[in-house]
């Protein structure tokens, strides 16, 4: 931590203002070492400011008009888009993944502030509900509407520094509920600059924050009473001991995986094949593996596995890795050089265990090459643990039993891709599957920002995807009304 000096450290938000501490840190590309920017941090002082401000406005901010929300929501979307490129290239910088990526990571952004605009005007309809129907309801009259817990800390991880931001503050403006938002300390460049955009609206003071809290500072804001709803997306070990510090606070929790790919024996054509190997050596290792849907298990009948495996390694082999910022790269470094170092220790611990290595394995700095592994023993790390780096191994089983016994054979369940035509298949993985997705005909990391999307098992608890997390954010409230 460097005092703030010519470096010109860029403000972090407090109550919807830009300010500045008295400490900064760096933020640096893993990519080349370069200093991307450097950012202020918030004393106690700024923090509390920001924690009051919420706890302020709440009333007001909740009883806003749905239209200036959606407005505001509209504004940002709009922003967003008009600003792509720019917030594209930060993206990139400060985390490492390809351009095409980061991209693609916007896009979905803005959809993600579209979304929430239109549900902000459906939301809160109410229920009306006659309570005549027993003797002691006569006359009386049941309103119930759904009203804020109360001020949201969102918590979010580095691998999607816009969108995984967007996906708390969108929902908690959606109901009028105001937000402080803590980004990763790998990639805070972003969410600040998302403040500049909802600097642009007409959302009352104290609606929002973008607070770059250091990590040791954090339990006693996850503590403040006047925060009653925690929104944490990032490992379990946090995720975890968040929770057990605050039992009684409503804690939504999106958390790792160690997500598998099945192809079944149906899946059998060129065609099939050719869209199932694409699709997984993509979605292994499209951010260096660091998403939670990231294809890690790749599962597959016996029927078909050495055609598939011949084409996903053929697809992996040929991916571009390299310079993030080149519109041509695959596959970039990962976070950091201590992330890549940590995949290496894993790989190498699967290799001297009996796992074969057809491919990968090498790493030089932050970049580690797209690996792929057959024979994973059961008692290497990799066997049971988040990669959350580009990996994947092969598995070969006999048939859809065996395969959605080792889906299920996991602490993990956020998605599963089942490539399959059989209908009857695709209804049994639904409803065999310990997981909040299943994917048919494509693999888990598909998600659309509409959808439900969260996990079970050390997955974690909630769920996103805008009108889900709203409904996490807000709680049914009757109105009792008596006619004399
Ligand atoms: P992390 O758990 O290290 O950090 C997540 C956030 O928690 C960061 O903002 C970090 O600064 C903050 N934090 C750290 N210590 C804290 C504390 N004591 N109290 C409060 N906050 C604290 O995770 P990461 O490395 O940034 O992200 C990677 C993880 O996130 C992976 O496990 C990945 O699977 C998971 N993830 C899950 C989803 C999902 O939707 N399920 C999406 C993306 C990433």
């Amino acid at each position: 931590m460097a005092t703030a000096g010519a470096a010109q450290p860029r403000a972090f938000w407090v109550a919807g203002r830009p300010v500045t501490g008295e400490e900064s840190f760096e933020v640096t590309s893993s990519w080349d070492g370069s200093v991307v920017g450097t950012v202020s941090v918030p004393t106690d002082q700024q923090v509390e400011q920001a924690v009051a401000a919420a706890d302020a406005v709440q009333y007001d901010f909740a009883a806003t008009p749905a239209h200036v929300r959606a407005a505001a929501l509209d504004h940002v979307s709009r922003r967003l888009a008009e600003r792509a490129e720019e917030i594209a290239q930060l993206i990139t910088a400060e985390n490492g993944k390809p351009v095409k990526w980061s991209r693609g990571e916007v896009g979905r952004a803005v959809s993600v502030f579209r979304f929430a605009a239109e549900e902000a005007r459906r939301f809160n309809g109410g229920e009306a509900q006659r309570l005549d129907t027993d003797p002691g309801g006569v006359g009386r009259l049941a309103l119930t509407r759904r009203f804020p817990r109360g001020p949201v800390l969102g918590i979010a991880p580095f691998n999607f520094p816009l969108n995984l931001v967007a996906h708390k503050v969108a929902p908690a403006i959606a109901v009028g509920a105001p937000i402080i938002v803590k980004p990763a300390p790998a990639t805070p460049l972003t969410a600040l600059l998302l403040g500049e955009l909802l600097a642009e609206t007409e959302l009352p003071e104290g609606a929002w924050s973008v607070l770059t809290v250091p990590n040791d500072r954090m339990p006693s804001l996850v503590q403040d009473p006047r925060l009653p709803v925690i929104s944490f997306t990032g490992s379990d070990t946090v995720g975890y001991a968040i929770t057990d510090s605050v039992p009684r606070k409503h804690v939504t929790l999106e958390l790792g995986g160690n997500a598998a790919a099945v192809v079944l024996a149906d899946w059998s054509s060129d065609a099939d094949l050719d869209w199932a190997a694409t699709r997984i050596a993509t979605f292994a290792n499209y951010q260096g593996g660091q998403s939670c849907i990231s294809v890690q298990r790749v599962i597959v009948a016996d029927a078909v596995y050495d055609a598939l495996a011949e084409r996903v390694l053929a697809k992996v082999r040929a991916q571009v890795t390299g310079d993030p910022a080149d519109d041509a790269t695959d596959v970039g470094p990962l976070v950091s050089e201590a992330a890549a170092a940590r995949v290496a220790d894993w790989v190498d611990d699967a290799v001297t265990k009996g796992a074969k290595l057809l491919t990968g394995g090498a790493r030089d700095g932050a970049s580690y090459a797209p690996t792929v592994l057959t024979d994973l023993p059961g008692d290497s790390v990799l066997a049971t643990a988040e990669a959350f780096g580009p990996v994947l191994s092969l598995h070969r089983v006999s048939g859809p039993d065996e395969a959605f016994a080792a889906v299920n054979d996991s602490r993990f369940g956020l998605q599963a891709g089942i490539f399959t035509h059989d209908i009857q298949l695709a209804f049994r993985a639904h409803r065999e599957l310990q997981v909040g997705g299943v994917i048919i005909g494509d693999v888990p990391s598909y998600r659309a920002d509409q959808m439900p999307y969260g996990g079970v098992k050390d997955s974690g608890t909630g769920r996103e995807g805008i009108r889900y997390a709203m409904s996490d954010y807000t709680y049914d409230r009757v109105l009792v009304l008596t006619s004399l």
